[in-house]
C-alpha cells in the first residue's frame, strides 16, 4: 500500500507518496489561487507517475495552510506534527528543525521518538521568511535562487531594517548609491540569519540541526547560520518536501 501526503504551503504545494520504508515520488506546483485544484492535480500527477489508482492510497493526509481547503483527503495535520515525523525520517538523530518557507518561519525541538518537544514560529511578520527574500530579488531584478551565489565571499552591506518594506526601501538606496549586487545580497542573507538565529536561540540549540522549507535552498545561508549558531546544520534536496514527508509516514 501507499500513502500520500500533501503540503500545501502559502507560496508551494508539495506532495510525496511513502510505500512504507522510503519516499517513492514527489511533485510540487505553485499553490496558487486554488489550493484545492493544486492539490488534485498534484495528487493526479503522482498517481500517473506511479501508474497507480485512488485504490492504491492507504490513506492521504493534508497539512500545510490550505489543508483545509481539501475535500479529499482522510485526515489533517499541523506542520509541526508533520515536519517532526519528517526530519525524525530524515535522521532519527535530529533534533531540531528549522523551518523557513514562504511567509513564516519556525523552529522545532524534537524528543527521541521524532514526536514535538517544544516549538516557536514567526508568522506575524515577512522579514526573516522567503518572502523577505522574494521582495528583496525582485528589488535587485535577480532571481531569488541566484542569491545564494551572488552573496559568495564578499563583505556584507549593512542592511539596518527587518522590516522587509522599509529594508526594501534601504536595498533601493543602496543600489543608487552604487553599491555592489553582491555586497547588498550578501547584507540580505545576514540579515534573515540573524533573524533565525534569535528564534532558534529562544529554544537553544541541540545536535542534529535539520535547516527544511523552500529558503533552505540557499547553501550561503545554511552556511552563514552554522557558522553562527556553532554547528553543522544538515540539509537535504528533500527538505521542501519535509511535511508533505510527514504527512505520508503519519498515514501510513
Ligand atoms: P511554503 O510552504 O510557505 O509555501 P516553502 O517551504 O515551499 O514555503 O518555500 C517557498 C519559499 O522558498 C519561497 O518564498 C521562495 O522564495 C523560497 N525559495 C525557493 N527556492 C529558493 C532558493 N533557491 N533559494 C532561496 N529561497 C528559495
Amino acid at each position: 500500500m501507499i500513502s500520500i501526503g500533501i503540503d500545501v504551503g502559502s507560496v508551494a504545494a508539495k506532495a510525496v507518496a511513502y510505500d512504507g520504508q522510503k519516499v517513492i515520488a514527489n511533485a510540487i506546483l505553485p499553490t496558487g489561487w486554488s489550493p484545492k485544484k493544486t492539490g488534485e492535480r498534484l495528487l493526479n500527477q503522482i498517481m500517473k507517475e506511479l501508474n497507480i489508482t485512488r485504490n492504491d492510497i492507504s490513506s492521504i493526509v493534508g497539512t500545510g495552510y490550505g489543508r483545509v481547503s481539501l475535500p479529499f483527503i482522510d485526515k489533517k495535520v499541523t506542520e509541526i506534527t508533520c515536519h517532526g515525523k519528517g526530519a525524525h525520517y530524515m535522521d532519527p538523530d535530529i533534533r531540531v528543525v528549522i523551518d523557513i518557507g514562504g511567509q513564516d518561519s519556525k523552529v522545532i525541538k524534537l524528543n527521541d521518538n521524532g514526536t514535538v518537544g517544544d516549538f516557536l514560529m514567526n508568522d506575524k511578520c515577512a522579514a526573516g521568511t522567503g518572502r523577505f527574500l522574494q521582495v528583496m530579488a525582485n528589488a535587485l531584478e535577480i532571481d531569488v535562487s541566484d542569491l545564494s551565489k551572488l552573496a559568495s565571499d564578499v563583505e556584507p552591506a549593512n542592511i539596518n531594517s527587518m522590516c522587509t518594506v522599509f529594508a526594501e526601501s534601504e536595498v533601493v538606496s543602496l543600489i543608487a548609491e552604487g553599491t555592489s549586487k553582491e555586497a547588498i545580497a550578501s547584507g540580505l542573507l545576514h540579515s534573515v540569519c540573524n533573524k533565525t538565529y534569535s528564534l532558534v536561540s529562544k529554544l537553544g540549540v541541540e545536535n542534529k540541526v535539520f535547516f527544511s522549507g523552500g529558503v533552505s535552498k540557499n547553501k550561503k545561508l545554511v552556511d552563514l547560520l552554522s557558522n553562527k549558531l556553532g554547528v553543522d546544520i544538515i540539509s537535504s534536496d528533500e527538505a521542501q518536501f519535509l511535511g508533505a514527508i510527514g504527512a505520508a509516514i503519519i498515514g501510513y
